[in-house]
């Protein structure tokens, strides 16, 4: 959540593919595992994509979902069933490949639970080359939505959030969500640190 350090601490590569990852809190996992775990709790919180920094790890891994479109037949459809595609992407690499600025679509984030604002300008299409969980090596093109939803995530990787990329009057407006954030955070890494000299 908001306020807690991992959000912008440096992210490191993923390097070793038999390495474990320690989610604070969880048991140890391997690549395959987080990734599916991370999968699971963006569609839980119903997220377009999550960052590795968002659940506790400063680490170059972030996961994506593209959706379809809600209302096509009136009755909404959960989630689940609505997914498109889902991505797993490990030491990406972005680069722009139309700059063209555009802001047509809110930015929200699951670390800043319901704050929603337009005006983040991003370029209009990227190109992001990266490795899946299981080693595979992919490159893709996005624009629009979905452009947007990649960079807002490969911002978190070096510690940026959409509220960093607008005028600091939008913080402010939200500056009493924000502290109250900050303290659950503070709160729940204390819990963490409680639990584990429990155990
Ligand atoms: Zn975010």
């Amino acid at each position: 959540m908001y306020g807690d350090s991992v959000l912008r601490a440096q992210t490191q590569p993923i390097a070793d593919a038999k390495a474990t990852f320690t989610v604070p809190g969880f048991e140890p996992v391997d690549r395959r595992a987080l990734a599916r775990n991370m999968l699971e709790t963006m569609y839980e919180a119903e997220g377009v994509g999550l960052a590795a920094p968002q659940i506790g790890l400063p680490l170059r891994m972030f996961v994506a979902a593209e959706y379809d479109d809600d209302h096509a037949d009136g009755q909404p459809k959960p989630l689940r069933a609505r997914v498109l595609r889902e991505f797993v992407f490990i030491n990406p690499m972005l680069e722009v490949i139309d700059p063209t600025p555009e802001s047509r679509y809110l930015d929200g984030c699951l670390s800043i639970p319901g704050v929603y604002e337009d005006g983040v300008m991003r370029p209009q299409a990227i190109r992001i080359t990266y490795s899946d969980e299981h080693g595979a090596r992919h490159q893709l093109e996005a624009d629009d939505y979905f452009a947007r939803v990649v960079q807002h995530e490969y911002d978190h990787l070096f510690g940026r959030l959409f509220l960093d990329l607008l005028p600091a009057a939008v913080t402010e407006k939200h500056r009493s969500y924000l502290v109250q954030l900050q303290r659950e955070a503070k709160a729940y890494l204390k819990s963490l640190g409680k639990n584990r000299d429990q155990r």
